[in-house]
């Protein structure tokens, strides 16, 4: 199995077998890179998930439901 090179950090890792699309290390700081961009990715592409995360913020910052 080849090594790839992270996409935030750039240092080689091995990907998981489950995971073989993995572009990101394990390294928590680039975890959280990946995490964002995807974020960040699916805002801009998903009306939908959008939407969610906006009753989300609503819900987290108003009177809890119960
Ligand atoms: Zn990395």
């Amino acid at each position: 199995m080849g090594k790839w090179r992270c996409a935030a950090c750039g240092c080689l890792f091995v990907p998981r077998r489950n995971v073989p699309q993995q572009r990101y290390c394990a390294k928590r700081a680039c975890q959280r890179t990946r995490r964002r961009r995807w974020q960040r990715q699916r805002l801009q592409t998903d009306a939908d998930y959008r939407a969610n995360q906006a009753a989300n913020l609503v819900t987290d910052t108003g009177h809890a439901p119960r």
